[in-house]
């Protein structure tokens, strides 16, 4: 491991196992030309493994990282901005970079992952697969289908936009510092064919709307709706009137947005 000063308000846990940083290389499946946005480069350990792959543009916070990662990683297709991820305008930074397809792979500072991708999907990044660790918990709730405890309205978004699938679990023994938690490693690959939506705005706030309360029945959630419309939708669909959201599947969703 690298001679560092580990800073936990930038959620810094290296990844110090070989094996774990081959294992997200190869669900990637990047080419060489193809561009790897990474956030969070750190101690480079996975970076020194994508570069072999693919062209990559690193974003890291931390200036103290600079000399380690420029000695580590010698290539000119490795392009390395140090700054806070959230801020940049990535269209700006890609825009004079030639690439085939673009990627995000990244072991996340937990601390901003939802913030993170939403910054991707709001700022409208064409990404055609993303490769994420994230806090186990995380994502079980970004990957949870309809009927299944972890299912909120942040699974049914991104569903929306991904196919989202869990590749594998990470212990919590395989960083340094060790953290308090465990991982998984979840893929989200942009989805062929979009849903048929009329509004998408009206089809976000619905879904926020309906769980506002998770114990609640979606009625109770959507007071402020007219719910005999959303009522026949449900009837139709062989739910009970008295379901709750944590089981209407997203394809049900989209219906009852694009008929109120
Ligand atoms: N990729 C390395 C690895 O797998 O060993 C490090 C991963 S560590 C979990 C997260 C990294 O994200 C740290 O290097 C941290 O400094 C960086 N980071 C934290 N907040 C950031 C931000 N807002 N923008 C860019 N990088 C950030």
């Amino acid at each position: 491991m690298i001679e560092h000063n580990f800073k936990k308000k930038y959620g810094q846990n290296f990844l110090n196992d070989k094996n774990v940083v081959n294992k997200i290389v190869s669900v990637a499946e990047t080419s060489k030309e193809d561009l790897i946005i990474e956030i969070g480069p750190g101690g480079g350990a996975l970076t020194e493994e994508l570069i072999k792959k693919s062209k990559v543009l690193a974003y890291e916070i931390d200036k103290e990282l600079e000399d380690n990662l420029k000695s580590k990683i010698k290539s000119d297709n490795f392009y390395l901005i140090f700054d806070n991820f959230l801020n940049r305008n990535i269209k700006e930074d890609i825009k004079n970079i030639k690439y085939n397809n673009l990627y995000v792979i990244a072991n996340l500072p937990y601390y901003i992952t939802t913030p993170i991708i939403n910054k991707i999907i709001e700022d409208k990044i064409d990404v055609k697969k993303m490769v994420l660790m994230v806090q186990k918990e995380v994502g079980e709730r970004f990957s949870a289908k309809s009927g299944s405890k972890d299912y909120s309205s942040i699974s049914i978004y991104l569903n929306y936009f991904f196919d989202i699938n869990k590749e594998f679990t990470v212990s919590r023994n395989s960083f340094f510092p060790k953290p308090n938690v465990d991982s998984i490693i979840i893929s989200f690959t942009k989805k062929e064919k979009k849903y048929n939506i009329n509004n998408e705005d009206k089809f976000f706030k619905l879904i926020k709307d309906s769980f506002v309360q998770k114990r609640k029945t979606l009625k109770n959630n959507l007071k402020k709706y007219d719910f005999k419309i959303i009522e026949k939708i449900l009837v139709k669909n062989n739910l009970p009137v008295d379901v709750r959201a944590e089981n209407i599947p997203i394809e049900v969703f989209i219906e009852i947005s694009n008929n109120i």
